[in-house]
């Protein structure tokens, strides 16, 4: 309503509002490409590379899909306050750069976080608005197919991230919503609907 300073104020202020999303999935259950899905497609999201201790996945980019670096440089990025959070999964170190989320929020974007659900409960700590959206494969047994398909696991590999899954996926009630990626791009709208009405939200 213009001519009216405070429901200005009101509305800039809902206006011009940052979001932090966290997306939690298993591995393999296809959140990365969800994620980017997401990001492609809400003009304001913007992803949040994560840095790692794991060694590149055949095609994956440095900078894009992950900041790639060796164990002692990760450790000292930690001890130097450079994440918000971090932890370790499946052997290797993940972190959330302290700098990008700081920098998406200044600029009132919607930063999306694909971590696991130890990142997920330490941001929500951090952030009580962040939203936490958990995401679930259809059933264990697809979840070993695409891990299997995927074919960058040793078999020991994939035993010890479906183990990962399952304690995962008992924390799924610490969560905000809960998301079935039966089918993609159902998965993605129904993400993009818990993003936008987090947005409209007082
Ligand atoms: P992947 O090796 O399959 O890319 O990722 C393994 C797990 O690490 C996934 O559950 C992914 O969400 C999680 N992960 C990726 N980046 C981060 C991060 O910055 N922090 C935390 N806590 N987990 C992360």
């Amino acid at each position: 309503m213009p001519g009216n300073p405070m429901i200005n104020k009101i509305l800039e202020k809902h206006k011009s509002r940052g979001m932090v999303a966290v997306v939690s999935a298993p591995s393999g259950t296809g959140k990365t490409t969800l994620c980017r899905m997401i990001v492609d497609d809400i003009q304001r999201a913007v992803f949040s590379v994560s840095i790692t201790s794991r060694p590149p996945r055949p095609g994956e980019k440095p900078g894009y899909d992950y900041v790639f670096v060796d164990k002692e440089d990760f450790k000292q990025r930690a001890q130097s306050g450079e994440m918000l959070e971090w932890a370790k999964v499946h052997g290797h170190y993940y972190g959330t750069s302290k700098e990008l989320v700081r920098s998406a929020l200044e600029q009132d974007k919607y930063v999306i976080l694909d971590i696991d659900v130890q990142g997920g409960i330490q941001i929500k700590k951090i952030f009580p608005a962040a939203v936490l959206v958990f995401v679930m494969p259809p059933s264990m047994e697809e979840l070993k197919r695409r891990i299997e398909n995927r074919k960058s696991e040793t078999a020991e590999e994939i035993e010890k991230r479906l183990q990962n899954a399952r304690d995962e996926m008992e924390k799924a009630p610490e969560y905000d919503y809960l998301v079935i990626n039966s089918d993609i791009d159902k998965a993605v709208s129904e993400i993009k609907s818990i993003i936008i009405s987090e947005s409209l939200r007082i």
